[in-house]
């Protein structure tokens, strides 16, 4: 295991850190490894790196069918018709039915997460906490559910309206 540094806080050094907390809160973790990305410019990010190290981006062609034949794979779909020697599987849950057309076990299903995106207000917190997070441009990011709603993306108030504990 590799050893990383982190610190087991009371609530004053908590508080030297996040003024914001209330009496209640005990303590706190603290490891300076965490840290959060923008999933917004991470994606952006991916994409311009994929392309400049000479990646092509086919969107809307979703792969129904792999066949492994002769040492190499055929993607089929719609609109796919793709022969390789190394394939990668990052379709998410689609790797459910994909991987097991190469002999792969990945038993991956759906959990939906709601979460609060508040107006974007001046930075005010400088740490991530696992459940609040203000993002680079100002919204802070506010709990996250964990359904076992299938693939139903549905949403409402009445998850966001509860006390809901995270156990992600
Ligand atoms: C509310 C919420 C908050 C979250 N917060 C965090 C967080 O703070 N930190 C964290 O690390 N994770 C977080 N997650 C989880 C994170 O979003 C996922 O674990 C991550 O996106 C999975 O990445 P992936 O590349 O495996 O799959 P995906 O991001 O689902 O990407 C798979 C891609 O493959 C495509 N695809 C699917 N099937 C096919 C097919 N047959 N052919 C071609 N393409 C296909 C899809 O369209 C999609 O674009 C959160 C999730 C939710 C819902």
């Amino acid at each position: 295991m590799v050893p990383f540094e982190y610190h087991i806080l009371d609530h004053a050094q908590t508080e030297k850190m996040l003024p914001q907390i209330g009496p209640d809160v005990v303590g706190a973790s603290f490891c300076p490894l965490d840290g959060q990305v923008n999933a917004l410019r991470l994606l952006r990010a991916l994409h311009v790196g994929f392309q400049r190290h000479g990646g092509r981006y086919f969107p809307d062609r979703a792969v129904e069918r792999i066949e492994p034949r002769g040492g190499e794979f055929r993607l089929h779909g719609a609109n796919v018709e793709i022969s390789a020697h190394k394939i990668v599987l990052a379709a998410g849950l689609g790797n459910a039915l994909l991987a097991a057309m190469v002999g792969i076990n990945a038993p991956v299903r759906p959990q939906r997460g709601q979460i609060i995106v508040t107006e974007k207000v001046a930075p005010f917190m400088n740490y991530v906490v696992h459940t609040i997070r203000q993002t680079d441009e100002g919204s802070v990011m506010i709990s996250d559910s964990v359904e076992e709603a299938g693939f139903d993306i549905s949403v409402g108030s009445e998850v966001l309206a509860g006390r809901h504990h995270s156990s992600a």
